[in-house]
């Protein structure tokens, strides 16, 4: 008997690293960062309230991040962020650059762009919103403001708030290369 589960053991035991091999290098060859809903309800506790400026900083946050660390990033990551407003929060949580620990500065520009720089190396990426990301961002905004003018429970607030939801929906889960436009800004030639 003993024998027998020894023999077996190994087996299950090698099935499982092979698995968790083949898990990760997908996870490494898809550019495909798009976060858990984890990170979704970590960042509503953490901004306060759901919105779309949160919700695609946590994205272009978390683009950055993966494109820097393909990219050979070394060190800490630094952000800087050129609009004083919502997606801050965002990237914060998705890029994991807090201003506590002093790896975010912002500077208030109204431009929804960010610069993820690698402290070891210098190597930097930025990243920016999709025009349908950024359309669909003020979209949600508008509708939330014609919502709120409305009676609570109202069929036409019923309504706008369905298409805010589906547009929240749609920033969370929509491929990388549909919300954030990625850019490599110094690196060498011959490197992603
Ligand atoms: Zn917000």
């Amino acid at each position: 008997m003993k024998t027998g589960y020894c023999r077996i053991l190994p087996c299950v035991v090698f099935a499982g690293v092979m698995s968790l091999t083949i898990s990760c290098s997908n996870a490494l060859a898809s550019n495909d960062s798009k976060p858990m809903p984890a990170l979704f309800s970590q960042l509503e506790a953490f901004h306060g309230h759901v919105c779309a400026g949160s919700i695609f900083g946590a994205r272009i946050g978390l683009a950055a991040k993966e494109a820097l660390k393909r990219a050979g990033g070394t060190g800490k990551f630094v952000a800087q962020y050129y609009d004083l407003s919502c997606p801050v929060d965002g990237v914060q949580v998705g890029a994991g650059t807090t201003y506590g620990n002093a790896a975010l500065a912002v500077e208030d520009r109204d431009e929804h762009r960010l610069v993820l720089t690698a402290e070891g190396n210098k190597r930097k990426v930025e990243a920016r919103l999709t025009k349908k990301a950024e359309e669909l961002g003020l979209k949600s905004r508008d509708l939330g403001k014609k919502a709120k003018a409305l009676p609570a429970g109202s069929p036409e607030r019923v309504q706008f708030e369905r298409e805010i939801e589906e547009i929240f929906s749609w920033l969370k889960t929509a491929p990388d290369e549909e919300v954030v436009v990625v850019t490599l800004l110094n690196n060498p030639k011959g490197t992603r």
